[in-house]
Parts: C-alpha cells; structure tokens; sequence
C-alpha cells in the first residue's frame, strides 16, 4: 500500500492508552487506511485518504447524488425522518413517505454533506447527527458541479438522443454517453485519466443535470 502523511496517524494516539484493540483496514489500490480504535464503550474510527492534498477516491461519486438532489421541500420531509435514528434504513423512510429509494439516499447524501448524517463504516449505516456549524453551502462549494451548473444554465449541453449529450468544453466539445442507470462516460482528457474513478466530470454532471431536469 502506497501511504503518505503518516503524521496524521497521530491523532488516534492518546486513545491509545485506553484501547482494548486497534484495527487497520488498507485498500490495496487506492492507498486509503483506516485505523479502528475499539474502546470499551464504542470505537473511533479514522479515516485517511491516500495523500495528504487528496480527498478519498470515489468520494467524487456523491457530486452525483448532488446532481440529482430533488428540491428542498422534499429534502426537509426526508431530514424530519431522521429523528436522531442510530441507523438510518432508507428502505423503512422510502416506504413511509412513498419515495423511490434512490431518492431518498440521494437525500441523505445531501444531508451528509450537511452535515446532518454521519456514515458508521462498522455497522455500515448512516445515522443522524447535526455537526456543530453550518455545512449548507458545501453543495455550492463543490467546484466541479458548480462548473457544471454553469454550463446547464449558459446552454452548453445539447441532447442528441439515445443518452449521448453534446457537452461544451474549452474549444471544443466533448459527447457524453449515460447509460440507463444514468452513469456516465465523457470523452474529455480528464474522464480518460482517471476513468471515473474520482467521480463524474463536469460534462457528465452537467449531462446527468440536463437528463433529471428534461424528464
Ligand atoms: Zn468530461
């Protein structure tokens, strides 16, 4: 495992003292550990992504779910199922107010981004909490689908049927084709770098935009 930062381990160590066990976790590929400290009352968990200047791979793949995010009227009934809930079952909250259940996950990836569910990677589940300070611009924040907003709104997307979406790029334009669970692939230098596996790019996003708001 390629891993750098190493001083970030750092922050688990006055637990340590008090640790009945410590448990790592490491992704082979990607360079992501995680370091479990078990106490007796519960676990902390810390989570390092493989470089210090980098986020975790994939967490790219939530500016979909941000993409998709349904308005806010429909955000505020989900977040009012929350209750404080040590685990959340999105299948129970789909049921209750007769949502799909993808979009009540997309949803709670919202609130995540809030702030307002945490994710427990033991038990794999997320639940409800409210971080101390306001997360409510971090949507707008991310650059990538502020890009792509952009382009939706200066008509840089055009439709050409059967899921391929001409998307405007710098000088050039770059086709989008997204399949039908609405994954994306782009033909621009980034997408071909990294092949999806730091999230959609900006044409794709603004692809995925384009698709949810013409339906
Ligand atoms: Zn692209």
């Amino acid at each position: 495992m390629k891993f750098t930062g190493t001083h970030r381990v750092k922050a688990i160590e006055s637990l340590l003292p008090l640790a009945q066990k410590l448990r790592v976790w490491a992704s082979k590929d990607e360079g992501t550990s995680a370091w479990e400290v078990v106490l007796s009352s519960g676990s902390f968990l810390l989570v390092l992504s493989p470089e210090v200047h980098r986020g975790f791979s994939g967490e790219g793949q939530l500016l979909e779910e941000l993409a998709r995010a349904p308005e806010e009227s429909v955000i505020a009934q989900i977040r009012a199922q929350l209750a404080w809930g040590a685990h959340i079952s999105t299948d129970d909250v789909s049921k209750k107010l007769g949502m799909e259940t993808r979009v009540v996950e997309d949803v709670i990836a919202v609130l995540s981004t809030r702030g307002l569910a945490g994710y427990d990677a033991i038990s794999e589940n997320y639940f409800h909490r409210e971080l101390p300070f306001d997360l409510s611009k971090v949507e707008a924040m991310q650059p990538r689908l502020k890009g792509a907003r952009r382009l939706v709104d200066e008509k840089g997307v055009q439709i050409n049927g059967g899921g391929v979406f001409l998307v405007r790029g710098t000088g050039t334009i770059h086709q989008v084709k997204l399949d039908d669970d609405g994954k994306g692939q782009c033909t621009c230098p980034w997408y071909s770098k990294h092949q999806g596996n730091r999230g959609p790019c900006k044409h794709i996003l603004a692809a995925q935009i384009t698709q949810e708001t013409d339906a």
